[in-house]
């Protein structure tokens, strides 16, 4: 790929779409299900996975495919794989190395959908998951290995936690147990962090939030670093033949691709969770401004952060770029252009006032949703964590007085004025 060679700015722009002369200088959004071909030995050679091109939208479409192709190239993976959801992209990344009878050991501080996934839904599919406390010595945590672990995996930035991952830890016990190290790197988006540089091997995404970064589509990827070697007796659907495939084999046909075509041309073709067309141009159009929304959004939330710790209606404020964080020094190492747009804080007044502050702000909105334009709120532990017992909710980083806050791009002192006085009206309730 030619555009390697450009700084992450430009790749945000450009990707991988190259327009011939007369061509549509905007990504086309390729609206057909279907492809023409002339002769059935090109239909066969797409089939076989010898010839390049498109055959049905359910496996595979020109506007999904350069949009695969600029997440690679922001990541630095040799492949990726856009699916419905991020929901779908964290599935499909494990699926596509476990089977009933496997193992994963997960950080405890992930995704509240993540956790539901793979604390019910995979178990009720015989694989079975081990959380662990991401603050625990690489040797307690490789306690939680058994002989048929396939996976170790984390969030960059844990949500709503905001615990920062320590890549090197993680990386070891991976290494240790010859698995990949799985990362989920929607809050921090390649233009905050870059897994593969801290041994990721692969990375999954919600395209669903700054990627879109406008909230209007729900979709998710998966990235191959194509940095871990496959052939090494433990994942044996990627080596030997896959007789649904008429016997192919993965890592002998494709290489360090291995594991990005076996997710496409297996998981996609039977379970079916492609990405439309047209959501993949609105992430692409959404990803074209990655870098300034990345760089507004992270200020924009220390700015806030700075704000509320002097609050006389708050009890703490989380944000990792805080000097008095605990996450401050993993911040700085790790997220050094910025730590995203999140951050939350204790209300004064508890479970109650944090349900309250929503109808006191006036710019700021209630959604479930995060990463968006707009700034937004949301108190977890009585809307998206409800579903988890008290003891999940902690273990996943949720107290009752916990607020969070995806900070926009809007102007900073018109957000600070907002929170400033929805938080004085609360105050006057209790
Ligand atoms: C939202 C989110 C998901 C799930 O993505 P959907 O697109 O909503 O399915 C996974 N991981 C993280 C960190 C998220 O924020």
């Amino acid at each position: 790929m030619e555009k390697k060679k450009y700084q992450i700015e430009t790749q945000c722009v450009q990707g991988t779409y190259q327009p011939g002369s007369g061509e549509p200088r905007v990504l086309p959004i390729v609206q057909s299900t279907t492809y023409k071909y002339e002769d059935s030995d090109v239909v066969a050679g797409l089939f076989d996975l010898t010839v390049d091109g498109h055959m049905y939208s359910r496996i595979s479409n020109p506007t999904v495919s350069e949009l695969e192709g600029k997440i690679a190239l922001l990541e630095g993976g040799i492949g990726a794989l856009a699916v419905s959801s991020g929901q779908s992209a964290s599935m499909l990344s494990i699926l596509n190395i476990c089977r009933e009878g496997d193992h994963v050991i997960s950080s405890s501080t992930i995704y509240g959908g993540t956790f539901n996934l793979f604390n019910v839904s995979l178990r009720k599919l015989g694989i079975d998951v081990t959380f662990v406390n991401p603050e625990d010595s690489d040797e307690e945590i490789l306690k939680a290995a058994k002989p048929n672990t396939k996976a170790i995996f984390g969030e960059t930035i844990g949500n709503p936690g905001l615990s920062i991952l320590d890549f090197e830890k993680f990386a070891k016990v991976a290494k240790k147990l010859d698995v990949p190290f799985i990362v989920d790197n929607t809050i921090a988006t390649p233009y905050l962090c870059k897994p593969f540089e801290l041994g990721a091997n692969i990375i999954i995404h919600s395209t669903t939030k700054y990627t879109d970064g406008h909230a209007t589509s729900v979709g998710g990827v998966i990235i191959d670093g194509g940095n871990f070697d496959w052939d090494n007796d433990k994942f044996p659907e990627l080596v030997e033949p896959d007789e649904s495939y008429h016997g192919i084999r993965y890592v002998e046909q494709f290489k360090e691709s291995a594991y990005i075509v076996k997710a496409r041309v297996q998981l996609l073709r039977d379970f079916g969770s492609a990405m439309s067309p047209f959501n993949a141009f609105l992430f692409n159009l959404g990803l074209e401004t990655l870098h300034l929304r990345m760089e507004r959004h992270s200020e924009n939330a220390l700015r806030l952060a700075e704000f509320l710790q002097n609050h006389g209606s708050v009890n703490w404020v989380n944000y990792p770029m805080l000097s008095n964080s605990k996450e401050y020094k993993r911040a700085q190492k790790y997220l050094p252009k910025g730590a995203s747009g999140i951050l939350t804080f204790g209300i004064k007044g508890g479970a109650e006032s944090g349900k309250k502050l929503a109808k006191y702000l006036k710019l700021t909105s209630l959604v479930v949703h995060l990463g968006d334009a707009r700034t937004s709120v949301l108190h977890p532990a009585s809307t998206t964590h409800r579903q988890l017992s008290e003891a999940e909710q902690i273990a996943s980083g949720v107290a009752p007085d916990l607020v969070r806050v995806s900070v926009g791009i809007e102007n900073i002192q018109d957000i600070i004025e907002d929170f400033d006085q929805a938080l004085k009206a609360v105050a006057k309730t209790i």
